[in-house]
């Protein structure tokens, strides 16, 4: 079987340095790893994200990681995902595509799902007091194939 190509290739080809160059934040090496850990595992919480880079910069500390997500954050590189009930803020790629959230209800397992009609906002409220829809946030909440396995569902 040919493999295709194309697959996984937006994680792959992820350039931290450039990422960082395009948003006019200084390149550093510390940085560049908490950005590379990010792209490597989506949704991480700064916690993960800390234990990752600690493997390239030993002794590096967890309120560094945090100002550096922030940093990120701030400048669009890096977005909070909101998920209800999480025991901590998880982090992903900015990509500004209003894609949405399946989780599992038991084990916390977080996918991604495309935006469900393709542009935000997504979703219209049935009233919306006068507001300016800008994008609905939506979280799944599912069982994953595994716990679904395991009865746990
Ligand atoms: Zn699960
Ligand atoms: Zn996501």
């Amino acid at each position: 079987m040919i493999p295709d190509v194309h697959d996984g290739v937006r994680d792959e080809a992820f350039d931290a340095t450039q990422a960082l160059r395009a948003t006019g934040l200084r390149v550093t090496s510390q940085r560049i790893a908490v950005l590379e850990a990010l792209a490597g595992r989506p949704h991480a919480a700064v916690d993960e994200l800390h234990a990752a880079v600690s493997e390239q910069i030993p002794g590096i500390a967890l309120q560094t990681v945090h100002g550096i997500v922030n940093d990120l954050t701030d400048a669009g590189i890096a977005q909070r995902v909101s998920l209800p009930g999480a025991p901590s803020a998880l982090y992903e790629l900015g990509r500004n595509d209003n894609h949405h959230h399946l989780q599992c209800v038991v084990c916390g397992k977080v996918e991604d799902v495309p935006c469900v009609v393709g542009a935000a906002p997504c979703l219209h409220p049935s009233h919306d007091h006068g507001m300016r829809v800008l994008e609905a946030s939506v979280t799944f909440r599912a069982i994953c194939p595994e716990c679904e396995r395991n009865g746990n569902g």
